[in-house]
């Protein structure tokens, strides 16, 4: 017997090696093995199982890790996948479905052997210094034993193991399953009288601390107080009861029911969709298994997923409800662990590892038919997954943009889905123009509308939750107002504190790289071939092209109306906390980013002072748009939507309409109309003009023939290679070789429908010391391209990526 097996080594992509099986050794696909690996021992995940090797000479898998699967079948098929998808190596996107931290703590050690002091068995005299650094050691790593024995330490280990001079030991960390703690229970008072002269002072005070405590009284507690022997003397004595209470791990356990409605009558429109997505839990067989809820904010896409999830718990199957940020959502998590009591696992960003861990085992056992957490949750073992829940799924978080594999949560989904026969709900107010055109279209999926607002429909709120403003940065200029804020986002403030509601400011901070805008008429210097915003590099003077590259001298007037106010933009949040400090004397502003959080707090404590109205203002980025819904917050000031607007990113527009509807629906959740006042210098985008009446439809149709025209997703697919280095030239020239190999490739092929962009420096163009440069390509079948051409190294690959900075 062989089997194929991807090992933890720096590999390329989607390669796995051949290795045979000792006769009695009886090993399953998924299942975790030692093997060599040059002059290591790594370890190696079987992936497939065969009677023929393709290599001539095989050498054997060392041993078994676990004694049975810990991937099923069905996870290595979607690791395979994922890795052939996103070009990463299949050990990377196996060991994604593996217990947290598993493959770190899994190790092989070595210790001294029975036949060690044997005078009739001695080993060779060259191993001799190795064996006595061991006996000192008492234990080494497997590693380091082998590095001990010079040039073929494996052969010698494994000669050194039959010949029992050493041992292998393998730690595995295990699931301790269930924690228990106990408690002091006090006697009867009858019981107390009688005794309590014959006490030492300690005891007693402990008899009355235990007496006095409401509930249960932790002996870990009494330790601490009064030292391990009052309690010990106690309990021998009959005085005090022991208790031992089995610990919750459960991170949801104990969340009491806060009080959302159950018995909610369905609207006509949501009705509808449940009826949908019902059915096709409900049969198998049915057509669409994947369905978009498009709802604007507070339209009631949660009821939704609730009654589709009872509907598959009903069925007997599991869920999975993928989440951009739990800690950043409590409302949603609140209202599914008190709908579905018990029966929900939080994967949580900021859980420490042991839990985890446990949580992952908890999973296994069947404890919990419902996950909830970000884009990992999709690998929990689970093993009759029926539903899969995206919520929010705009939201590139969605991507793993940082190690590899660089998967998108939502296609994986997609193919988990496929796999398992699943139905998918993705939702949100502002749909991904990807996910909405295919949606629309039919392609893949089937297309739900939540149009109105429940309190619009209920006549029990405003009917738009807020009144939005643009306000013409221009203007002001004109007006001589130099400040951050216009004079309408002042007067609002100044309203909204006065009548004791509190706001939000927000500034979108990601793709801030320095762009050019003519203060006068809020033109945009822009690249002629791309459609992109130059970005300014200091270092070289001139204004560079993120697309192409090209590079020209940044003007001195304004190209549209002449005027002499051309300059580079860019605020901070610090600054904002400034400006309103002086604005609002005495009043309590806060800021909220990822600068602030690194500093102390963490945001989703800022966030609850501000639902707790312990902050008046709050100034923050992107992380303060999601899922609050906070009643007193009645206004919203977006200070500079243009930042965003102009990053050097096709998908710019598309994401500054994302968070201006978001921080939007913001204002005026409660009984008071809110106000959203939204400040630019381009009061005429697109993106801007339809954020303001949250006009999707419209957004879209412009979105949509712009990608149409520039051919971007979906009408084509996009790589990015970035290459990184130290040395700048060095970085540009890898870059630029890449760059032409594959666009002499296409050329000999004769392909038409593939497209190299670049090379163009990345933004920012150098981060701690590397230097950044990326390559494009756009077109169809790049991965049969690549596969043909071979794939490039010396650099990142990220398919599909969504950011192309
Ligand atoms: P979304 O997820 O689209 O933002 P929610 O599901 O949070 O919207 O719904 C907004 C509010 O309306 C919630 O307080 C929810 O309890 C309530 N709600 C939802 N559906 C109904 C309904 N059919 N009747 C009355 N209230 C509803
Ligand atoms: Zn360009």
């Amino acid at each position: 017997m062989y089997a194929d097996i991807a090992v933890d080594a720096p590999i390329p992509y989607s390669r796995t090696f051949s290795y045979s099986l000792p006769e009695n050794c009886s090993a399953e696909i998924g299942q975790l093995v030692w093997v060599p690996f040059g002059s290591r021992i790594i370890q190696g995940i079987i992936v497939n199982l065969t009677d023929t090797s393709e290599v001539d000479h095989t050498r054997p898998i060392v041993s078994t890790i676990e004694p049975g699967q810990l991937v099923s079948s069905l996870q290595v098929s979607l690791g395979l996948w994922i890795s052939k998808y996103y070009l990463s190596p299949v050990f990377n996107a196996i060991s994604l479905f593996l217990p947290p931290g598993f493959k770190s703590k899994v190790r092989s050690e070595i210790s001294s052997g029975s036949q060690i002091k044997s005078s009739v068995n001695i080993p060779p005299a060259h191993y001799q210094s190795a064996l006595q650094v061991l006996a000192r050691k008492h234990r080494m790593k497997e590693q380091d034993f082998s590095k001990l024995l010079g040039s073929g330490g494996n052969t010698a280990l494994d000669r050194l193991i039959k010949t029992e001079h050493i041992q292998r030991h393998t730690i595995i960390p295990r699931s301790k399953t269930h924690t228990y703690e106990s408690y002091l229970v006090a006697p009867d008072k009858s019981q107390i009288d009688a005794i309590e002269d014959k006490l030492s002072d300690k005891q007693s005070e402990l008899l009355s601390a235990v007496r006095s405590q409401v509930g249960p009284y932790p002996t870990r507690i009494a330790n601490k107080e009064f030292g391990r022997s009052p309690a010990v003397n106690l309990v021998n004595r009959g005085i005090l009861g022991l208790e031992w209470v089995r610990l919750e791990k459960n991170p949801t356990a104990g969340q009491m029911n806060t009080g959302y409605p159950t018995d909610l009558i369905l609207t006509t429109e949501q009705e509808y969709a449940v009826s949908n997505i019902k059915q096709a839990i409900i049969n198998p067989h049915s057509h669409f298994r994947t369905f978009l809820l498009h709802g604007v904010t507070g339209s009631g896409k949660t009821e939704v997923y609730l009654r589709a999830m009872a509907q598959a718990l009903e069925q007997g199957h599991q869920i999975i409800y993928l989440l951009p940020e739990i800690s950043l959502t409590p409302q949603t998590v609140s209202r599914l662990t008190s709908r579905f009591p018990g029966k929900v696992a939080l994967i949580h960003s900021r859980m420490k590892p042991s839990e985890r861990f446990e949580q992952w085992w908890g999973i296994r056992d069947g404890d919990y038919p419902i996950v909830v957490g970000p884009r990992s949750a999709l690998f929990a073992p689970l093993q009759n997954l029926g539903l899969i829940i995206i919520d929010e799924e705009h939201e590139w978080t969605y991507k793993q943009e940082f190690s590899q594999p660089l998967y998108d949560a939502r296609l994986v989904a997609l193919h988990l889905a496929q796999l398992t026969n699943s139905v998918i709900v993705r939702g949100s107010a502002t749909p991904d123009v990807e996910s909405y055109y295919h949606a629309l279209n039919k392609h893949s999926s089937s297309l739900l509308e939540l149009p109105r607002r429940i309190n619009a429909l209920n006549n029990d709120g405003p009917t738009n939750g807020a009144e939005v403003k643009i306000c013409d940065m221009r203007e002001e200029l004109r007006k001589g107002n130099r400040s951050i804020f216009s004079e309408a986002l002042s007067a609002s403030l100044i309203n909204c504190i006065e009548n004791n509601h509190q706001a939000i400011l927000f500034l979108n901070r990601r793709g801030n790289a320095p762009f050019v805008q003519c203060r006068d008429c809020g033109h945009v210097v822009t690249c002629r071939s791309c459609s992109v915003a130059l970005t300014f590099h200091s270092t070289i003077k001139k204004l560079v092209c993120h697309g192409c590259n090209h590079k020209s001298n940044a003007p001195t007037t304004c190209s549209t109306c002449g005027g002499p106010r051309i300059r580079q933009l860019g605020i901070g949040t610090q600054k904002v906390v400034e400006e309103l400090h002086d604005l609002l004397p005495g009043v309590s502003v806060e800021r909220c980013d990822t600068d602030a959080s690194r500093s102390g707090e963490l945001p989703e404590d800022t966030l609850r002072r501000l639902s707790e109205g312990e902050i008046q203002v709050l100034v923050g980025t992107q992380m303060i748009t999601k899922g609050l819904d906070i009643p007193n917050v009645t206004m919203v000031g977006a200070i500079l939507a243009d930042i965003g607007l102009n990053a050097p990113d096709f998908r710019s527009g598309e994401r500054v309409f994302d968070l201006l509807c978001q921080v939007s629906g913001r204002a005026g959740r409660g009984q008071s109309p809110g106000t959203v006042i939204i400040q630019t210098y381009e009061p005429d985008n697109y993106a801007i003009v339809s954020a303001a009446c949250q006009d999707y439809r419209s957004m879209y149709d412009r979105e949509i023939q712009s990608r149409l025209d520039q051919g971007n997703p979906p009408f084509n697919q996009i790589i990015q290679f970035r290459f990184r280095h130290l040395n700048s030239t060095i970085c540009e020239s890898n870059a630029k070789n890449i760059a032409q190999d594959l666009k002499q490739e296409i050329t000999k092929r004769g392909l038409s429908d593939i497209e190299v962009i670049g090379p163009a420096p990345g933004t920012p163009q150098r981060i701690r010391g590397y230097y950044r440069w990326n390559i494009l390509i756009k077109g169809h079948n790049l991965h049969q391209f690549l596969s043909e051409t071979g794939i490039p190294g010396q650099c990142q690959i990220d398919v599909d990526p969504v950011h192309i900075l």
